[in-house]
């Protein structure tokens, strides 16, 4: 049996370009990270059972020589839990596909990106990842709950007065803080009876849920558009 401690800090690039892993790799080193690199598919899992700590996070290339990053993902999402993901892809029509896949990676970027935007991704993803590994610590203020018998949604005690469409909207994303929904995914749960409906429907309740929100926290921005994506629920930070 393996280890499920983590080394804080520590980055594993699976990445069969070695430009580009040496790249990000010198990046991330320039920020504090330790970062450490696989090239082919297939050494990934090896790499993770020797370990003695666990990276914190892993950037997984999709496309890999031996084994793929899908079943990478599904496999180390698995086995050790509290490693988080990052998936590199080289196109954000293949990013919509892998969220309807459900692989659970925590952000996906696409090729060709900036290793600042991947420093910048890291840093937002392990903070995501280590306050919902951290002892329970709920901030008093600022406090946003759901009163689902009422379809009511509450900032701070005030009633935001959501829509039916608004509060479904807002309690699927809540429900999983973080992930990034598709539009399509959020259609699925908002019309059960299939009606045709285009994604700027969504775009534009979420816009409307956005105002009710910003009435009561003006400074707090907690659902995210992901450009390209979708849109996410994050509360903090
Ligand atoms: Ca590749």
């Amino acid at each position: 049996m393996s280890t499920t401690e983590l080394a804080t800090d520590t980055v594993l690039i699976v990445e069969d370009e070695p430009k580009i892993a040496r790249l990000v790799a010198d990046y991330l080193t320039g920020s504090g990270f330790t970062p450490h690199h696989v090239e082919h598919g297939d050494a990934v899992l090896p790499w993770l059972e020797e370990r003695e700590t666990l990276p914190e996070l892993v950037l997984l290339d999709l496309m890999l020589p031996g084994t793929d990053g899908l079943t990478l993902c599904r496999e180390i999402r698995q086995r050790w839990p509290k490693v988080a993901i990052i998936m590199l892809t080289a196109r954000v029509e293949e990013v919509d596909r892998l969220l309807g896949l459900e692989l659970g990676a925590d952000d996906y970027i696409c090729k060709p990106f900036s290793p600042r935007e991947v420093v910048a991704r890291a840093r937002a993803v392990l903070r995501r990842s280590r306050a919902a590994t951290a002892p329970e610590e709920a901030p008093e203020e600022a406090q946003l709950s759901l009163d689902d018998e009422g379809w009511r949604a509450l900032a701070d005690g005030h009633d935001l007065a959501l829509t039916a469409v608004e509060f479904q909207l807002l309690r699927v994303m809540m429900h999983s803080p973080g992930r990034i929904f598709s539009r399509e995914q959020l259609m699925d749960h908002m019309y059960r009876d299939h009606r045709i409906v285009s994604e700027r429907t969504v775009d534009s309740h979420i816009k409307k849920l956005r105002k009710k929100i910003a009435e009561v926290w003006p400074e707090r921005e907690i659902i995210r558009s992901v450009y390209g994506v979708g849109y996410k629920y994050q509360p903090e930070e």
